[in-house]
């Protein structure tokens, strides 16, 4: 089970039902701020909109525990996108890597081997 607030949880998992994939950050209180998602396919992929990122980020950067995106219809692992676009903050321990679905919330993190490992 992961360590968030049940009340973090419960939000998290809602917004997967959305039918495009949903993606942002979790703040250090447990609640989370949802970011553009300006995929040209967001049904099964995401990515947040620098623009947005460029002025949200700043604001609440130290506060930040986690980034976090939804499967709506996929499996709680990472994709072979997702593989390819692991963030750098996530890869460094800086921030958690969580991925959402309808019904948990899993963190992952990269092996010495580059591979997803879920934490937990
Ligand atoms: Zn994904």
């Amino acid at each position: 089970m992961i360590d968030l607030p049940a009340n973090t949880i419960h939000g998290l998992v809602a917004l997967a039902n959305s039918i495009q994939e949903i993606c942002g950050y979790v703040l250090d209180d447990g609640s989370f701020i949802v970011m553009p998602n300006i995929s040209d396919a967001p049904m099964d992929s995401y990515e947040v909109n620098p623009e947005s990122q460029g002025w949200i980020l700043p604001m609440v950067w130290e506060r930040v525990v986690a980034m976090f995106h939804t499967h709506p219809r996929g499996i709680c692992w990472p994709s072979d996108e997702d593989m390819r676009n692991w963030p750098p903050a996530a890869s460094e321990g800086g921030a958690r890597y969580f991925i959402v679905t309808a019904r948990e919330v899993r963190e992952f993190r990269l092996d010495e081997d580059g591979k997803p490992k879920p934490v937990g």
